[in-house]
């Protein structure tokens, strides 16, 4: 009691105004953090969807394009008229994705014994008539469009390009490109091109981003830019920076804790790597002391840090022995 009528005592003297402004500012403070948390929350739910993230990042970029490569039909060109041909653009290369994620999910099913059920017949052909309505669909809009006087005439420069950021920012070819890397074995990746590859995808198409914002604002297009920075560049750099670049590091810090096993070494180990089941001429060592391939390593820690063996967190082991 005593010490809470000196606080008062103490305080009372001060001017009121005063006293309550450092109480509103932490409050507004802890509303801002708060907000901000949200906002973060949501953003990262959002670059979840990748369907969805890489549509609204390619539908951006496209109108930016359009404007800038196209050439303009007439000299007062509508935005409406922006956003159908972008729109038409992502409709063409959506069905040339889904044709690709069809191939690959086939070939996967025929390289894994152990599925279930191998697709039928019945499935192709399912497949085949999907991506022809696909199709079908995308060519009806762009003769609609004509019908209401706007030309769907993609030139040369814009098809590159826009394909281009297409490859980069599609799920199925974010998801490809790694695995397709993986086949050179090349040392410097370090058996992490899942994270490295789709790392440098994002940077190439947020200098892209950047560049078509530039010019845009350049040329005086400023419709929807605020939009569609945002898109292209704000929400990219989150999904590389979160999503990649933390991993990456915490990867490559896990792993460089794992020490080359010696030929003495997988001697005196005198077992099989426990996750591929087979022995071991090049291994390395857990932070417990456990050895398996460095490939497999790596597979497993694709999903998680834990040791395959003993199921020990790696950055544990390591922040402990630290
Ligand atoms: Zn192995
Ligand atoms: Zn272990």
């Amino acid at each position: 009691m005593a010490s809470f009528f000196y606080t008062t005592e103490s305080t009372e003297s001060i001017n009121p105004n005063i006293r309550c402004c450092p109480l509103l500012l932490e409050l507004l403070l802890a509303i801002r953090t708060e907000i901000m948390e949200e906002i973060h929350n949501m953003e990262q739910s959002f670059i979840k969807l990748q369907t969805i993230y890489g549509f609204a990042s390619q539908l951006s970029f496209f109108m930016l394009c359009e404007q800038l490569l196209n050439k303009p039909s007439n000299s007062n060109q509508k935005v409406e008229k922006n956003i159908v041909v972008a729109l038409s653009t992502t409709l063409f290369y959506s069905v040339f994705g889904y044709f690709v994620t069809r191939v690959r999910e086939i070939c996967q099913g025929s390289r894994t014994r152990t599925r279930p059920r191998s697709p039928s017949y019945l499935n192709y052909l399912k497949w085949i008539c999907r991506i022809a309505v696909e199709w079908a669909k995308a060519i009806i809009i762009v003769l609609c469009l004509r019908d209401q006087g706007i030309h769907y005439e993609p030139q040369l420069p814009y098809t590159i390009v826009t394909f281009t950021y297409y490859l980069m920012t599609e799920k199925v070819f974010i998801e490809m490109f790694p695995l397709f890397i993986e086949n050179f074995n090349i040392n410097k990746l370090e058996n992490l091109e899942h994270l490295y590859i789709p790392f440098f995808m994002n940077v190439t198409v947020i200098v892209a981003g950047v560049f078509v914002a530039l010019c845009s604002l350049y040329s005086n297009y400023s419709n929807f830019i605020f939009v569609n920075v945002y898109f292209m560049v704000y929400l990219r750099v989150k999904d590389a920076y979160h999503n990649y670049w933390e991993v990456l590091m915490a990867e490559r810090e896990a792993y460089s804790s794992f020490q080359v096993a010696s030929p003495k070494e997988i001697q005196e180990w005198n077992d099989i790597c426990a996750v591929c089941l087979n022995s071991m001429s090049n291994a390395r060592i857990t932070p417990c002391n456990h050895l398996f391939h460095p490939y497999c390593l790596k597979q497993c820690m694709k999903q998680s840090f834990l040791c395959p063996l003993c199921k020990q967190h790696f950055l544990d082991v390591v922040t402990h022995e630290k």
